[in-house]
């Protein structure tokens, strides 16, 4: 088997080169190459020696997706859907920011579809394929940069920010999420500040993120305020509830300056009345945070959820905001090509 080398950090890049016979400096120029220069193969990377080159052909292999097929929202959103190496497939949306700008925000895929079966969300409904490998993390930042730079807009854009909020569960893909997140940071230059990973609420992976790093900004999907409706709309409440969610987030040690993110899924007449605003700012009482109300994105005709009607979330808005809450609604992008929250499931055709 290959060694594919963005599965790799900088000490295990280096202590692979040394045993082809390399000097440690020689990492430094693979990784420009690979993370910078955004290389393909081998063949790119002219400053090796043929030596070295073949070297590694012969042991390593530059992983890379397959670009199956991109599409454009009205919004400028644009979707990508990826083919791994075994056929199983994943989606990466790339959003311009709202004020416009030269700015965009890739939200990308930590699994092939998702164990967690959130009521509400198609890559749920699809159940986990398979979890992805961090260079298969990894390279959907790369291949959308490559897209990016390869003349489909106008110079000067760029990803500003990365949240893991496409498909999949991250912390159900704990080591592989922090092993990408090492190399997006580490060894792409891309700063922690602008990097987000949500999770559903996988208790021990907020407690590991706490422990092990990187210092990343974390958003949790609560979207309930009791026991009883989260564990109807999001089963994973049953071994993670509410109280002890709760407390691992008061227990998060955060950064000067950062905020824990609470998104909110607005689903009428289950979460969205004033009495659940109430809820939600008392068990959010001592955590600073920040929310986002998202209002329901429909995903499959079989699943019978419904926007709240239109007066309902800046009324709850109203509610979090008066009892000092940063809140924001977040209008889902993309949802004309299925982008938006919850509608990814990584399928040709609709
Ligand atoms: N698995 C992680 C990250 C991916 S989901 C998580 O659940 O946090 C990203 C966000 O989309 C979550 O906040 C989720 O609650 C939200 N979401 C899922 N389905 C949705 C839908 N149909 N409409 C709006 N938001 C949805
Ligand atoms: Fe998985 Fe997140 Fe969708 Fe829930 S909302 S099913 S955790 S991707």
């Amino acid at each position: 088997m290959k060694t594919d080398l963005k599965q790799l950090s900088k000490a295990e890049l280096t202590g692979f080169l040394e045993h082809l016979g390399q000097s440690p400096y020689r990492a430094n120029q693979v990784i420009n190459w690979l993370y910078k220069k955004l290389a393909v193969s081998f063949d790119e990377m002219t400053d090796l020696s043929k030596g070295l080159r073949e070297g590694l052909r012969a042991t390593a292999a530059v992983s890379n997706l397959d670009l199956l097929q991109t599409q454009v929202s009205k919004d400028g959103t644009r979707k990508f859907l990826f083919a791994l190496k075994d056929g199983e497939t994943i989606e990466s949306v790339l959003m311009p920011h709202s004020k416009g700008g030269e700015g965009f925000t890739l939200c990308i895929s930590s699994q092939a579809g998702c164990a967690t079966g959130c009521m509400f969300c198609m890559t749920g409904r699809l159940g986990l394929k398979r979890n992805l490998k961090a260079c298969e993390i990894v390279d959907q930042v790369i291949a959308v940069k490559r897209y990016i730079e390869t003349g489909a807009y106008e110079t000067g854009h760029s990803i500003t920010n990365i949240v893991f909020m496409g498909m999949g569960e991250p912390f159900n893909n704990f080591n592989e999420v922090v092993r990408a997140l090492r190399n997006i940071t580490g060894l792409m230059g891309f700063s922690k500040r602008r990097i987000t990973v949500s999770t559903a609420g996988i208790i021990p992976g907020i407690r590991k993120l706490a422990d092990a790093g990187p210092d990343i900004n974390l958003a949790v999907s609560l979207n309930a305020t009791t026991d009883r409706i989260r564990n109807g709309i999001m089963p994973v409440n049953k071994k993670y509830p509410l109280n002890k969610l709760i407390k691992a987030c008061k227990e998060f040690p955060l950064s000067p300056n950062r905020r824990i993110t609470f998104e909110y899924v607005m689903l009428d007449k289950i979460n969205d009345s004033a009495q659940d605003a109430h809820r939600l700012v008392k068990l959010l009482k001592g955590i600073r945070s920040k929310v986002n109300l998202i209002p329901y994105n429909p995903v499959h005709k079989l699943i019978t959820f419904n926007r709240p009607s239109e007066n309902k979330i800046p009324e709850f808005q109203k509610i979090l905001r008066k009892a000092g809450l940063t809140v924001i609604i977040r209008q889902s992008k993309g949802s004309d090509i299925s982008a938006a929250c919850g509608q990814l499931k990584a399928s040709y055709g609709h």
